[in-house]
């Protein structure tokens, strides 16, 4: 018998929309296997009415006060809030992820909203009293436009949340492209902006796959465009869409490094590298990807790292028992059984074998256990390859000189972490390691809202990091005034004319 699903529709002026759109996906469960929902695949049209839609919004918006815009985001603060646990349960739905993870994904999304709370504060200029004579100079920061972003699976909520928040705050109307893995959470957020008293039009949501994407970087009617996702597709959003003219922050892959010292608290580290390499099944840009265990810190690291990676519980997100749930399709399942296989191959050391790892009893869901290499080298596909499973690879260097070489080779460059019980080998760390993000003793240093996340090298494509002040820049176009009101009221020299390039005088 033919069962009928929900379909999951377009979110165009604050209400649901299902525009033109005739193409949709499945949205899978992953934990059970089964399609719970259909999402639509947006057409260019669509992503039309969409622009249009918010560029029509666009002209009120940005001549709303910006004490206006700050009261929406505390009210829409607030619904996220309440609404936390409705949100949680819906990404773990569609995600897999554990629900009290998806709440602490919130929780960081949250921030965000809070950080643009104080756009007040954030977005004021500077004044500067007779820069010349009789000249005063100020400067201010004016919203760009229609917005747009782009976003992946792994982090729903939070990861759109580096934007939009920011962007509207700012005074820019807004186009969210999700995931078309896990699309719900994006509408559950147009619906509380829109009971926050964000006027219909700020904020938008097109669901669909590269066609929405490709109107989107095409458009001419969008300033920006924000995107998080694998390396390869930012590029080409990176570069197509800076071809049509837009400014451009474009966030990719990783494959992030945790050196372990041997001067650390080994029993410390191993905690916490299981926590950061199988939280959310891997599924997160920060992850612990690769340990990097220099000297003998490598024997005392993998007696204490086995028994904790055994010792994780898989099943699915919604049940509190669960340590990590499944990852978020087949496809995925299989491409990461496709590595561990290629790792025994290639001769690393198969400590924890995920695979022997059960699914929940009669569960059909994508799971895969955590798995554990050692002995694995530079060579390997497991550790060049962005895996984005529940996959960790131990690999042993002489010293903290290698170890860093090692991490600045790598042509990824999101975040990279050390555990040692010294200053200055932490200091030299954290100066030397080509990576935006550092952690001293903390696997996964995700920085808070009022500074910027964002990647070196192959890992973000753009000038500007999210959030933080880049947040803020990212968004605006900066202005300078010079101003000079010519006045019989002459208490100083007063301004002669002058035909040279002006200069303070
Ligand atoms: P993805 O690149 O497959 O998809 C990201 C977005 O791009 C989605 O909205 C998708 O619909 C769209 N897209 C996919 N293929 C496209 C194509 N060929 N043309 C145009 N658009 C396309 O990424 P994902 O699998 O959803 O997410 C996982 C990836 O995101 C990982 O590589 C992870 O490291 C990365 N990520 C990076 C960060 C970061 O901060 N650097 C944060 C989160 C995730």
């Amino acid at each position: 018998m033919k069962t009928t699903v929900t379909t999951i529709e377009h979110r165009i002026g604050g209400s649901p929309a299902r525009a033109t759109s005739t193409r949709s996906a499945p949205v899978w469960n992953p934990a059970t296997g089964e399609v719970q929902a259909e999402v639509l695949l947006g057409e260019s049209s669509d992503v039309d009415q969409a622009v249009e839609t918010a560029r029509r919004a666009f002209a009120d918006w940005r001549e709303t006060s910006t004490s206006h815009r700050a009261r929406v985001m505390f009210a829409f603060r607030d619904l996220v809030q309440r609404h936390a646990p409705e949100l949680a349960r819906v990404v773990a739905r569609e995600h897999g992820k554990m629900v009290s993870d998806a709440t602490g994904e919130i929780v960081r999304g949250m921030e965000i909203v809070e950080f643009a709370c104080g756009i007040a504060h954030l977005a004021k200029g500077e004044y500067s009293d007779q820069i010349s004579a009789d000249v005063d100079s100020f400067s201010l920061r004016q919203p760009l436009g229609v917005c747009a972003g782009i976003t992946p699976f792994n982090f729903p909520v939070m990861v759109p949340m580096w934007m939009h928040p920011i962007a509207i705050a700012c005074g820019n109307t807004f186009v969210l492209k999700p995931s078309e893995r896990d699309p719900s959470a994006s509408n559950l957020i147009a619906d509380l902006y829109s009971e926050a008293g964000l006027p219909g039009g700020v904020f938008n949501v097109v669901h669909g796959d590269k066609t929405a994407v490709d109107a989107i970087l095409d458009h001419r009617d969008i300033a920006a465009v924000s995107f998080v996702g694998s390396t390869p597709v930012a590029k080409y959003v990176h570069a197509r869409a800076t071809a049509a003219g837009k400014r451009v922050q474009a966030l990719g892959g990783a494959k992030n490094h945790a050196v372990i010292m041997p001067d650390a608290d080994i029993g410390f580290a191993a905690e916490q590298l299981t926590a950061a390499a199988y939280g959310s099944a891997g599924q997160r840009c920060m992850a612990i990807s690769a340990a990097v265990a220099v000297g003998d810190a490598a024997g005392s690291l993998l007696e204490r790292l086995k028994p904790a990676v055994l010792r994780l519980t898989v099943g699915p997100g919604e049940e509190d028992a669960s340590d990590m749930g499944p990852v978020v399709t087949a496809e995925a399942r299989d491409r990461i059984l496709r590595y561990i296989e290629g790792g025994e191959r290639a001769g690393a050391t198969l400590v924890v074998d995920g695979r022997k790892r059960e699914a929940p009893e009669g569960s059909r869901g994508f799971f895969i256990g955590p798995t554990l290499f050692d002995d694995v080298t530079t060579s390997m596909d497991i550790y060049r390859d962005e895996m984005f499973g529940p996959v960790l690879v131990v690999l042993r260097v002489d010293s903290l000189e290698a170890a860093i070489d090692m991490i600045n080779r790598n042509p990824y460059g999101n975040g990279a972490a050390i555990f040692t019980a010294s200053g200055s080998i932490a200091r030299a760390f954290g100066h030397h390691v080509q990576a935006g993000m550092i952690g001293i003793n903390v696997p996964i240093p995700v920085p808070m809202s009022m500074y910027s996340f964002g990647g070196w090298k192959s890992s973000l494509f753009g000038e500007h990091h999210v959030h933080g002040l880049d947040g803020i820049r990212f968004y605006t176009h900066g202005k300078v005034v010079t101003a000079r009101w010519p006045s019989t009221v002459h208490l100083t020299s007063g301004a002669a004319r002058t035909m040279n390039f002006p200069t303070a005088s």
